[in-house]
């Protein structure tokens, strides 16, 4: 096998521990014969696959029984529509906060159920920042909050969570969760995609509190409906099995690890190295204010953009892949997800240093 760390934004690097176990058992799960994209979703062996996926999650996030947990397709793409959908409940308007190219898509699906209040922008600052909640425009009348806890883009994350109130909190964790403990009780609702750092593409998690279910705007289709799905435990209709699968090694993968505590303080360390490599240089630069600097997505530029050709193609060459920056902002982005090693950060750190004493 090829030694490189892929530094993609998503789809994104599994563990390898997670790959090797799929490997081993893609052929005969469990001495059923069939692999698990072969099983009925409704037999006993994926049904037990599926329980024990949302178990551990639950374990992992600390998600009481207060909250669905629903095992969904369409990616979070599909949620900047089911949100408003469900959680408008009658309301005419919902608070957005506008931190970044993925907030913007989530405000302007928002924009065809409902009035949109952009209780704060950092637009003007192109997004490199988080404005202060004290800043904000919140309206109380607003039928729910929602915010892009780590811009993917941008390489922009909270390390704190906004007060709403009785306003319920919706956050796209999509490139965010899991990388750190998270007090699932101060949300209203979570989703995220899953090829960031959950599995595979083609699953969407979705958390949400019980009582704001089952209120949706007529003419919401049933596969829209949140209600719909864990009133039939997210199995509606033929659920993505094999992602749902890849998943629930990926949480045991997690607890492996010792859970969410300890990924924080890996992930933690791991951007450090990072973003101390490009502090310390003159020649790499990180745009974001460093009080909001992401620990899953770190975009950097060069000191010439005329280098980044040359800095991609060595980095190749080394093995580090997938590094181009969003098409957005240029430069180069590395995201060093849960599943990227410690040793993927240091090798990416050696060959920048070795660029800059080369053709800095
Ligand atoms: C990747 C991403 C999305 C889009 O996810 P899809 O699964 O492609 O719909 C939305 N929000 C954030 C924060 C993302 O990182």
């Amino acid at each position: 096998m090829a030694d490189i760390y892929n530094f993609s934004a998503g789809p994104a690097v599994l563990p390898h521990p997670v790959l090797v176990r799929a490997r081993d058992e893609l052929l005969d799960w469990h001495g059923s014969g069939m692999s698990v994209m072969e099983m009925s979703h409704r037999g006993k062996e994926f049904i037990s696959i599926a329980e024990q996926a949302e178990a551990d999650l639950r374990e992992l996030l600390g998600i009481s029984s207060d909250y669905h947990v629903l095992f969904l397709q369409g990616g979070a793409t599909s949620q900047f529509a089911m949100v408003p959908m469900n959680l408008l409940r009658g309301g005419k308007q919902a608070d957005y906060v506008n931190t970044g190219a993925w907030s913007k898509k989530a405000i302007s699906e928002a924009r065809r159920y409902c009035s949109v209040n952009v209780a704060a922008s950092s637009e003007s600052t192109k997004f490199t920042t988080i404005p202060p909640q004290a800043t904000w425009k919140q309206d109380p009348a607003s039928a729910y909050a929602h915010y892009t806890p780590n811009e993917t883009i941008g390489g922009v994350e909270f390390d704190w969570i906004p007060a709403t109130g009785d306003v319920p909190l919706v956050a796209d964790m999509s490139s965010t969760i899991l990388s750190r403990p998270v007090d699932v009780s101060r949300f209203g609702l979570i989703y995220a995609g899953a090829q960031k750092n959950i599995g595979p593409a083609g699953l969407t998690v979705v958390i949400v509190r019980k009582d704001l279910v089952g209120n949706t705007l007529t003419g919401t289709p049933s596969m829209f409906d949140y209600k719909e799905h864990a009133d039939n435990d997210s199995m509606l209709n033929t659920p993505p099995t094999y992602a749902w699968y890849l998943a629930g090694l990926v949480f045991q993968w997690l607890k492996a690890q010792g859970g969410l505590d300890a990924m924080a303080v890996i992930n933690e360390r791991k951007a450090g190295k990072l973003y101390a490599a490009i502090d310390a240089s003159d020649f790499y630069h990180c745009p974001v204010d460093v009080r909001c600097r992401s620990w899953m997505n770190v975009p950097f530029t060069l000191a010439a953009e005329a280098l980044d050709a040359d800095f991609l193609a060595g980095a190749k060459a080394a093995g580090l892949l997938s590094l181009k920056g969003h098409r957005s902002v240029g430069g180069m982005r590395a995201s060093i997800y849960n599943a990227m090693p410690e040793a993927g950060v240091a090798a990416l750190v050696d060959y920048m240093k070795e660029f800059e004493r080369t053709r800095g």
